[in-house]
């Protein structure tokens, strides 16, 4: 008798939330085949992104479902968070998506946010913060406490530097991080580390990481403010519209993915996997969130790192923790660098 696979065997079903202005699955598979898509093909990467397929179903599964929920809240076995939200009634879609997840004992995933892999155009020419490392820096103001009790995720232009060394080790720490990965005797350790560094140092992750960079650049070139007179106040005509925004939305959706790197160690050879997830189309309506966000940053000293003027010495952060700032500190000397920005 032939062995029954299940046709849904290593996929997640992902639903809509029912909350106002979720987006429906049956639109973000749209857009994704529409806008997304075709970006990845052209750089032969489409096996580099979750697959995501569109399903229908009827009310029963939604009420099944939430019934499930309701039951996991009763055994405190959902996230805080997400007690009380439910699957919409209204659109009888979802969709099925690659599963990711490590198998015990054969394999270990970690998650990369790959976030602004160069610089935003909107930044001043001596910027010793990239947009990434500017926005830490700017959400950690608000937070009490003394510098290194602030978030300070790795700056991402380690991820595509030209310094293959820096590339290599930023992947190996994220794998030391798995705890299944340590638990592995020290050959598979060994081997399963050469495998990731070559797969983004002079592999397949490096030119995907590579890809998402251009088209990154390619598709935001002003950035967000434009041309627009920073000090003035923000009139809703200036803002991009038409192709500009949507090359804009697909800009910042590629900024905000995330990547599932997979690496199945059960073989004599590792095998390292990346895919991208996340990609559903930024909404228009979120334009103006971003421009009010840019020109906070540059106003406020953010990419320069002036904003010590402003605020306490405390919330800078740590010069080394930007690629930008590293370049900076070793053109110049330690005693000018504060007088330069
Ligand atoms: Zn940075």
């Amino acid at each position: 008798m032939d062995e029954l696979i299940s046709p849904v065997e290593n996929l997640l079903l992902r639903v809509s939330k029912d909350i106002p202005n979720a987006t429906p699955c049956n639109e973000i598979f749209q857009n994704f085949e529409d806008s997304i898509k075709p970006l990845f093909i052209e750089s032969d990467h489409l096996s580099n992104l979750v697959k995501l397929q569109l399903i229908g179903f009827g009310s029963q599964i939604v009420n099944t479902l939430n019934t499930v929920l309701v039951g996991m809240e009763d055994s405190n076995e959902r996230r805080q968070s997400r007690v009380g939200s439910r699957i919409r009634h209204d659109s009888l879609y979802g969709l099925l998506i690659t599963n990711m997840s490590p198998e015990p004992g054969r394999s270990c995933t970690f998650e990369i946010k790959p976030k602004w892999l160069c610089q935003s155009p909107n930044a001043p020419k001596l910027a010793i913060r990239c947009r990434t490392c500017a926005l830490s820096a700017y959400r950690n103001r608000e937070l009490e406490g003394p510098v290194s009790s602030k978030k300070w995720p790795p700056c991402p232009l380690e991820l595509v530097s030209d310094d293959l060394e820096l590339v290599a080790s930023n992947f190996t720490m994220r794998l030391q991080e798995q705890k299944a990965f340590n638990q592995q005797p020290v050959d598979v350790r060994v081997r399963v580390m050469l495998a990731v560094e070559d797969y983004f140092t002079i592999g397949k992750g490096r030119s995907l990481l590579k890809r998402i960079e251009e088209l990154q650049r390619l598709h935001d070139p002003e950035g967000v403010l434009g041309g627009h007179a920073l000090g003035m106040s923000l009139c809703k005509d200036e803002l991009p519209s038409g192709p500009r925004a949507l090359a804009l939305r697909m800009a910042m959706t590629l900024r905000d993915c995330s990547m599932f790197v997979r690496v199945h160690f059960d073989d004599k050879e590792a095998v390292v996997e990346a895919r991208l997830a996340d990609l559903d189309l930024k909404s228009e309506d979120k334009i103006e969130e971003w421009f009010e966000k840019e020109r906070d940053l540059v106003l406020g000293g953010w990419y320069l790192g002036t904003e010590r003027d402003l605020r306490p010495q405390a919330h800078r952060a740590p010069a080394e923790s930007c690629v930008m700032a590293r370049k900076f500190s070793k053109k110049v000397p330690l005693h000018l660098q504060g007088t330069l920005v």
